[in-house]
């Protein structure tokens, strides 16, 4: 398999159906495939050879998609550079992945040259904006107006096709070497697992360099829907864009998914929207919660819900909850809340610290076996024979197996807390709160206490005009979770630190509890 495959299929049978949708422009596959084929000749012509770094730092754009095609089409390897980091974060990737080509849009001009003096391998930067290149770079759109097409490398298999780095969320990201299968692998389970057809219109409304998005862009080239592309994620105009663009399928992470919600319930005008044309909202990347979950399937009532669980290292599926289970019976039954049951072809078991499973029900390690594990981690061989001991990847998730296969994600093991010697779930203590009327969202974190170990502390931000004591939140909670998961002390702040996607970055949030201590856990 090589990831442009899906392209060639569309351009050979409909070339004239409509690819990408953005600025109110549609973009067919023809002239898609020719943008693409022209920019990887350019790609040639810069000396860019196989295998050679290409990065890309830019808002959501057609030009985003054109690079995830053209780069492996001129055999060379992919690097998406997160928008959220700074300065000294790209220039370490750069430097990390020895990239030598990086193309910046408007968004990311000034950055992009900022780093571009200070990256040691970069050789050339590409202005992909709108406007005339800045002296010192290389204009996009001249690239592929003076640059014949070239025939596609196809060059696929086990082959890497990119450096995508993890989110960054628990430490300093690493890079995952995924191959064309891993992503094609993952394009077909998606599409197997129940998502995409041509007729679909998916609205890019998670940034493009995060693999979730990523995934579901593959899948949608193999099927040959239409990629509706916003720029970045404003909640209002994700509303208006499903309204008025048709769009039938959705990828959101919580936190998206609460924006959506809160900017609707603020604004009478987004009630109006009508958001019928939703068929699918696909979440993940971070655990929901119960209430959020209710108020999003009350308001998106004409999608069927699924949830996706994996990671960067996992191309980046590994379960999915499809909508069949999103009913009121598997509410009762709690299956609502699982992250579903592994995709084909991909296997998980739970396991202890010896790599023994444990019996179901019980929580240990989430590992997974399967084709889309990736190849490793770029230039770090100790972590890559860490997370892959065995034969499995070992995710740094804790979860459980019910009888049935459904994969239950409890905490990632690094943000478990462990008071008095019970084990603590951060994610359950958050769903507790966030389920009281005065909450808009919560993060539970361990901080050191001399007489637990570790001890339950939330970190809270209100609705607009709320008031709540933390007497009432700890009631609150009492009635729901049992007594030593209670927040022992509560903290009201104005904002979460978040990442691209919206995770709470809670090793952030503990650092200066844990200044002088040593956390058990990194
Ligand atoms: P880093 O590895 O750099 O700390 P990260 O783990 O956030 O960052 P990603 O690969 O984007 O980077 O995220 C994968 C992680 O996200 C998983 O290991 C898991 O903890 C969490 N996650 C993903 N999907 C779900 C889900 N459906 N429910 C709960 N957690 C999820
Ligand atoms: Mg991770």
């Amino acid at each position: 398999m090589y990831i442009t495959q899906g392209l060639h299929r569309h351009l050979q049978q409909r070339p004239q159906a409509t690819a990408i949708r953005y600025q109110g422009r549609d973009v067919s596959f023809a002239q898609l495939g020719e943008r693409v084929a022209r920019l990887a000749g350019a790609l040639k012509q810069l000396g860019v050879a196989s295998g050679e770094r290409v990065a890309m730092l830019s808002l959501n754009s057609q030009r985003y998609i054109e690079y995830y095609l053209a780069v492996p089409w001129a055999d060379a390897v992919l690097n998406p550079v997160n928008i959220r980091w700074s300065a000294a974060e790209i220039v370490y990737s750069l430097d990390d992945s020895e990239t030598s080509v990086l193309i910046v849009d408007d968004t990311f001009l000034a950055l992009g040259q900022k780093v571009a003096a200070e990256a040691k391998t970069l050789r050339t930067l590409v202005y992909a904006g709108d406007g005339e290149a800045p002296a010192g770079m290389l204009s996009y759109e001249r690239l592929i107006a003076e640059n014949a097409p070239v025939e596609d490398a196809r060059r696929g298999g086990d082959a890497l096709l990119g450096i995508f780095y993890t989110g960054g969320t628990t430490g300093f990201p690493k890079g995952v070497m995924l191959s064309h299968n891993n992503l094609g692998f993952s394009a077909l389970a998606i599409i197997n697992g129940g998502n995409c057809s041509a007729e679909e219109r998916y609205l890019h409304a998670m940034p493009m360099f995060h693999m979730a998005d990523y995934s579901a862009m593959v899948a949608l080239l193999v099927s040959g829907g239409t990629h509706v592309v916003l720029p970045a994620f404003v909640s209002s105009a994700v509303l208006r864009t499903i309204a008025a663009e048709n769009v039938s399928e959705i990828l959101l992470a919580p936190t998206m998914i609460q924006m959506l919600l809160d900017a609707r319930a603020a604004d009478p005008a987004l009630c109006d929207l009508d958001l019928g044309c939703l068929r699918k909202l696909d979440y993940g990347a971070s655990p929901i919660t119960p209430a959020l979950l209710e108020r999003a399937r009350a308001v998106f009532a004409s999608a069927g819900f699924g949830q996706g669980y994996g990671m960067t290292e996992l191309g980046p599926v590994a379960t999915f909850l499809s909508a069949e289970f999103h009913t009121e019976e598997h509410q009762r039954s709690g299956r609502m809340y699982s992250a579903g049951r592994p995709y084909s072809c991909v296997e998980i078991r739970i396991v202890d610290a010896e790599d023994r499973e444990v019996p179901r029900g019980s929580v240990g390690e989430i590992v997974v076996k399967g084709p889309n594990v990736m190849l490793g981690y770029w230039n770090k061989p100790e972590a890559t024979a860490e997370a892959l001991h065995g034969g499995w990847m070992h995710t740094g998730d804790g979860g459980y197996m019910d009888e049935d296969g459904f994969v239950h994600v409890c905490d990632r093991l690094k943000d478990m807390i462990v008071s008095g010697g019970e084990n603590v779930y951060s994610a359950e203590v958050e769903a507790a709160i966030a389920s009281h009327p005065a909450v808009a969202q919560g993060a539970v974190i361990g901080i050191p206490s001399a007489k637990w170990g570790e001890s339950v502390h939330a970190v809270l931000v209100l609705k607009p005009g709320a008031s709540v004591t933390e007497e009432e939140v700890v009631a609150h909670c009492r009635e729901r979770i049992a007594g030593y998961k209670l927040p022992r002390s509560v903290e009201f702040r104005d904002s979460l630190p978040l990442s691209s996607v919206g995770k709470v970055l809670k090793a952030e949030l503990r650092a200066p509890f844990w200044a002088g201590h040593q956390r058990g856990v990194a």
